[in-house]
C-alpha cells in the first residue's frame, strides 16, 4: 500500500466538479485522504461524469487504493438556468422576473433570470418565498408579468441579494410543487450510473419510503438481482445501493419507514436549511444520526463543512468545530462540496478535514464514553454477524488490539464492524473489484483487493500479519483480531475471531 499521511476512520467524500478536472488535482484529493467522490448529476454533462469517473478509476489503480464513486441524483430540484459567465449581481429592494429556461434577459424594470422549472409561474402564489442558492440569496412572489409570446413571467422582490451564478439552486418552501419525486432526466442518469458501474447513488429529497422503493425496484428490474432480504448495503450485488437524502421536514418526518428502505442515509443540510428553520439542523442532525444508527445504517453529513475554504486556506474556527461534532454526533462519513467541486484549496479542505476527524477519533479513543453502537435493530434480528462485530469490538477494547482484520468477500461482515463504531482501523479483504470500491465508504475500513483467497484459514493469518507489516500499520509485538470463515472467501461466512500478535506465533482461538 502506498504511503501517504495516516488515514482517519472518518470517511471523506469529496464533490468532483471543475476543479478536481486536472489529474494532478484528483491525486491530492487522494494522497490527502479523500476516499469517496460524488458526481453530481445536477452539474455538468455525462461526457464530463464520465471522463471523471474514468480518471477516479484509474487512480484508485494507480494509488492502490479502493475508491467509492456516489452519482448524485437532483431529485425535482428547480435550478437557475444558464446565465452569463460572470453572473448576474441581484440588490435587495430591487425586483426580479423568473422565466421558463431561456436566456437571462433584462428589460428597464427589472433583470430577468431563466429557471429549469416551466410551471413555476403557475404553481408559485404571490406572498411565497423564492430562494436561491440554499437560501443565501432571498426573493418574495409578487405577482406574474406578461413577457409577450404568450409568455408570463414571476415577479419577485428581492429581500436579501447576492451573485446568482448558473445552476444554482431554487427553493420554494412555501408553494405546492407538482413534479415527481424521480424526474426523467433522473431515470436517465440512472441508466448511465448502472451502464458505467457507479458504487452508489443518492437520491435527493425523498419524501417517504415510496421514492426510496421506487428507485430500489427500478434497479432491480435493470439488473436482475432482488436483494430485499438484506439488511445491509447490499455491497456485493450488481444492484446499486441507493442513498436517501434527508432535505425535505416530510423526510424527517418518515425517517423510520425510509430507513427500513434505504441502504444508506445523507443528512444534506444544504436544502434541509432552507425547508426547514435553519435553528432546528443541528438537532435533526443528532436525531437522524442516531436513528440510522438504531437501523445499522451508515450515515453521511453534508454542505458546508467547511464552505470558507472555498476562497480561502484556513477554515473558520465554527467550521472546525462542525467537522468534529458531527464525528462526535456519530456521522460515518462527512462531505466536502463546493470546497472540492469548484474552491480554490480543495486538497487543503480534504487535508483539514482528515486532520480533524484524527483528532477527534483520537479523542473519543481515550473516552470513558465510548460504547459500541448496537443497532436494535440488528439485535432484535438475532444477525450472527453484528454478534460477532459486538465480540470482535469489545476484545479490541480488552485486548487493547490495533487492528482488526477480516476477510469480507460480500461486504457485508466489513459493513457490520464498521457500524459497531469500531475505534481502530477494519482491514477488509475480498477478491471483488465492487466490492472493494463500496467498502471504501464504511468508515474505519480499508478495503484490500487480492486475486484469490488463501486456501486455509492459516494462510489468511499469515497474509494479514505480512501485510501490516509491510506497510508498517502497527509494531510486532501488537495484536490484531482476525474474523474470517470456512471456507475463505465464500461470501457470507464469517464464524471465527482469533487474537493474534503481530511476529509472534500465539494465535488465540476467541
Ligand atoms: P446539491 O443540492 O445536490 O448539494 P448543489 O448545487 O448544492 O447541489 P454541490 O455539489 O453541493 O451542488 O456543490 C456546491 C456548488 O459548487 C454548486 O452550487 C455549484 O455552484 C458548484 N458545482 C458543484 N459541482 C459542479 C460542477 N460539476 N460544475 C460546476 N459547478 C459545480
Ligand atoms: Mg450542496
Ligand atoms: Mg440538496
Amino acid at each position: 500500500m502506498p504511503n501517504h499521511a495516516p488515514t482517519s476512520l472518518t470517511k471523506i467524500l469529496a464533490t468532483l466538479g471543475p476543479a478536481t478536472d486536472k489529474e494532478k488535482a484528483l491525486r491530492r484529493l487522494i494522497e490527502d485522504g479523500a476516499r469517496a467522490f460524488r458526481l453530481n448529476f445536477s452539474h455538468g454533462d455525462f461526457d464530463s461524469h464520465r471522463k471523471r469517473l474514468e480518471m477516479i478509476r484509474r487512480l484508485s489503480k494507480e494509488t492502490g487504493h479502493a475508491l467509492a464513486v456516489i452519482g448524485d441524483l437532483q431529485g425535482p430540484k428547480i435550478r437557475v438556468g444558464k446565465l452569463p459567465e460572470e453572473g448576474v449581481l441581484i440588490e435587495a429592494g430591487a425586483e426580479i422576473i423568473f422565466r421558463k429556461n431561456t436566456d437571462a434577459l433584462a428589460n428597464d424594470d427589472a433583470k430577468i433570470l431563466p429557471c429549469t422549472y416551466a410551471p413555476l409561474v403557475e404553481e408559485v402564489q404571490a406572498g411565497h418565498r423564492v430562494l436561491i442558492n440554499d437560501g443565501a440569496i432571498r426573493t418574495l412572489a409578487i405577482g406574474t408579468v406578461d413577457l409577450g409570446d404568450g409568455e408570463r413571467g414571476l415577479r419577485c422582490t428581492v429581500t436579501v441579494g447576492g451573485l446568482v451564478t448558473t445552476g444554482k439552486g431554487v427553493n420554494l418552501p412555501d408553494s405546492d410543487i407538482s413534479a415527481p419525486a424521480i424526474t426523467e432526466r433522473d431515470w436517465e442518469c440512472v441508466e448511465w450510473a448502472v451502464e458505467h458501474g457507479v458504487d452508489y447513488l443518492a437520491l435527493s429529497f425523498v419524501r417517504d419510503a415510496e421514492d426510496v422503493q421506487l428507485l430500489q425496484r427500478r434497479l432491480t428490474e435493470m439488473t436482475g438481482s432482488d436483494d430485499s432480504e438484506h439488511n445491509r448495503c447490499n455491497t456485493a450485488s450488481a444492484k446499486i445501493p441507493v442513498i436517501a437524502k434527508i432535505e425535505k421536514p416530510q423526510a424527517v418526518e418518515n425517517i423510520d419507514s425510509i430507513l427500513e428502505a434505504t441502504d444508506m442515509l445523507m443528512v444534506a443540510r444544504g436544502d434541509l436549511g432552507v425547508e426547514m428553520d435553519l435553528a432546528h439542523v443541528p438537532a435533526t442532525q443528532k436525531m437522524l444520526i442516531a436513528r440510522a444508527h438504531a437501523y445499522g445504517k451508515p450515515v453521511i453529513v453534508a454542505t458546508q463543512m467547511l464552505e470558507s475554504m472555498i476562497k480561502s486556506p484556513s477554515p473558520t474556527r465554527a467550521e472546525v468545530s462542525d467537522v468534529a461534532n458531527a464525528i462526535y454526533d456519530g456521522a460515518d462519513i462527512v462531505m466536502l462540496s463546493g470546497e472540492t467541486a469548484v474552491g480554490d484549496h480543495g486538497d487543503l479542505a480534504v487535508d483539514t478535514m482528515r486532520r480533524i476527524a484524527i483528532e477527534t477519533e483520537r479523542s473519543l479513543l481515550h473516552s470513558p464514553l465510548r460504547q459500541p453502537r448496537i443497532s436494535s435493530k440488528l439485535v432484535e434480528s438475532r444477525n450472527r454477524l453484528s454478534a460477532l462485530a459486538h465480540g470482535a469490538f469489545h476484545i479490541v477494547h480488552d485486548a487493547d488490539a490495533k487492528i482488526v482484520a477480516v476477510w469480507s468477500e460480500s461486504g457485508d461482515a466489513a459493513q457490520l464492524l464498521s457500524q459497531i463504531g469500531m475505534r481502530v482501523a477494519i482491514l477488509a479483504f475480498t477478491t471483488e473489484p465492487r466490492v472493494a470500491s463500496r467498502m471504501a465508504l464504511f468508515a474505519g475500513v480499508t478495503p484490500i483487493l487480492c486475486d484469490a483467497a488463501p486456501e486455509h484459514r492459516s494462510g489468511f493469518d499469515l497474509l494479514v500479519d505480512s501485510h501490516i507489516v509491510f506497510n508498517g500499520l502497527c509494531e510486532p509485538g501488537d495484536r490484531v483480531v482476525v474474523l474470517a470463515g470456512k471456507p475463505l472467501g465464500r461470501a457470507g461466512v464469517v464464524n471465527s475471531m482469533t487474537l493474534h500478535t503481530i511476529g509472534g506465533e500465539d494465535y488465540c482461538e476467541a
